[in-house]
């Protein structure tokens, strides 16, 4: 009695454990990305895995994407650069101002005098 018992507890790992993960091994597919330097980028995703439109390009930095004919634009890299110039074309244009109004008062003060 106590024997067989023993003998069941013992069950050996075929288990449906062990089953469970080997049917969970989810088959991977690649996915390959394209930046606009013409980079190749091969990303392995789960099977259930939503692939993204979009892989930054791990050598250069740019979008990458799935089509290669036609890889998404580079983004301007100089968004700082296209601020500051806003910045200081504004401020020329106030110096400007400045220096307009400068002249015509030096103007109107050589003339009405
Ligand atoms: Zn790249």
């Amino acid at each position: 009695m106590a024997g067989g018992n023993a003998i069941r507890g013992t069950r050996v790992g075929a288990g449906p454990v062990g089953e469970a993960e080997r049917g969970e091994a989810a088959p991977r597919r690649r996915v390959s990305f394209w930046c606009a330097q013409a980079h190749e980028t091969e990303v392995a995703f789960a099977s259930d895995a939503e692939v993204p439109d979009l892989w930054d390009c791990p050598r250069c930095g740019l979008p990458a994407g799935q089509d290669q004919a036609t890889p998404p634009p580079a983004p301007r890299t100089e968004p700082y650069k296209t601020h500051l110039a806003y910045v200081r074309e504004r401020r020329s244009d106030a110096d400007g101002d400045a220096l307009l109004e400068e002249a015509l008062a030096k103007l109107r003060a050589r003339r009405g005098a």
